[in-house]
């Protein structure tokens, strides 16, 4: 996330804020300009969600949803407090995400413009199961997920280290971008078979196996995750959510003028990687932002436990699960095939 400031005194300001906390200027974002402006300033109207789902993006006009609220394509009925209570914390982290993939200037489509288009249905499981996940472009979310108590019970109850709103969207939109970014029968589909596994393999078998079984012994050497080894497409899905994890928090640092250069001896670099010649220009491969991503985290998971909190970033990111971030990286930045972009 970068840092924005008041478009009226220059005062640091949230990509959250909806007034400035020093001169108490209304504030909204503007999608458009991708900046924090003058709520009146005439960019746009207030999002027709700004009350129900905390909005502060500027929409076209007076009454419509902005960019963002406009990827829902379901969402808990007006009466439906406790379903509106999660709708609105859900919306925060998807603005987040939406945020990030435009700053990647990775390709969107939304559901209502093609099929296949990305879009979310935000549902409550407390009126009908509700199952997490994505399927032909459509992200469901359990709203229940929105509650930190019912979060936390599920975090711990499945063993996992970090279990996050931001984290659930960036999974779920990673299995969307493996269908825009590797198109079937191209050469990617084959670079990401040797590197993930043949996704073709039997998804409820493997989802029983791991369930009964577990993940298998000396699984950090390959994957970012437990759930990353129950089946090529989660493995994917993990390291997509990792990459934009890492870049974001690449650019939230570098925005603040963070930079860790030590201890030098706890910073592990990544192995040498074929690259594209055409990284330089594009501001060095993912393994020169890796050298700076590791210590960084080191030093804020050692902050955090000064302050008596689970670790920020409990993954370790091995030379193999290094070459998988690589390949989404090249994938990123090479764009859309031709004649899928839309
Ligand atoms: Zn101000
Ligand atoms: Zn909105
Ligand atoms: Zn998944």
């Amino acid at each position: 996330m970068r840092v924005f400031a008041c478009p009226h005194c220059a005062h640091v300001v949230q990509f959250e804020s909806t007034s400035c906390v020093n001169c108490g200027t209304a504030l909204a974002y503007d999608p458009v300009a991708r900046t924090i402006a003058r709520a009146d300033g005439g960019a746009g109207a207030p999002c027709a969600n700004a009350l129900v789902a905390a909005c502060n993006w500027l929409a076209p006009a007076p009454g419509a949803l902005c960019a963002s609220c406009r990827f829902t394509r379901t969402r808990p009925a007006d009466g439906d407090a406790a379903g509106l209570a999660g709708f609105a914390l859900v919306e925060g982290a998807k603005r987040r995400l939406l945020f990030e993939l435009s700053e990647l200037e990775l390709p969107l489509a939304r559901w209502d413009e093609r099929d296949g288009g990305l879009g979310f249905d935000l549902l409550s499981s407390a009126y009908e199961p509700v199952v997490t996940g994505h399927a032909d472009g459509i992200v469901t979310i359990d709203l229940a997920e929105a509650d930190p108590v019912h979060r936390e019970r599920l975090r711990v109850q499945l063993g996992e280290p970090y279990r996050t709103l931001l984290g659930h969207l960036r999974h779920e939109v990673g299995h969307w971008y493996q269908t825009v970014l590797v198109a079937p029968g191209s050469e990617r589909e084959e670079a990401c078979r040797r590197l993930f596994g043949d996704e073709r393999a039997d998804y409820q078998a493997a989802m029983s196996r791991h369930y009964a079984e577990g993940p298998p012994a000396g699984w950090r050497e390959q994957f970012v995750s437990a759930y990353a080894t129950m089946h090529p497409w989660e493995d994917w899905a993990e390291t997509f959510a990792h990459y934009l994890h890492v870049n974001d928090a690449l650019q939230t640092a570098a925005a603040w003028g963070v930079r860790v250069s030590g201890p030098p001896s706890a910073v592990t670099s990544a192995e040498p990687l074929q690259s594209d010649p055409a990284d330089a220009e594009r501001g060095g491969d993912l393994s020169e932002r890796l050298e700076a991503w590791i210590p960084l985290t080191l030093a804020l998971n050692a902050v955090n436990r000064s302050m008596g909190v689970e670790d920020l970033y409990p993954f370790v990111l091995g030379p193999a699960v290094q070459r998988k971030l690589t390949f989404v990286d090249q994938l990123v930045r090479a764009g859309t095939p031709r004649g899928v972009h839309n």
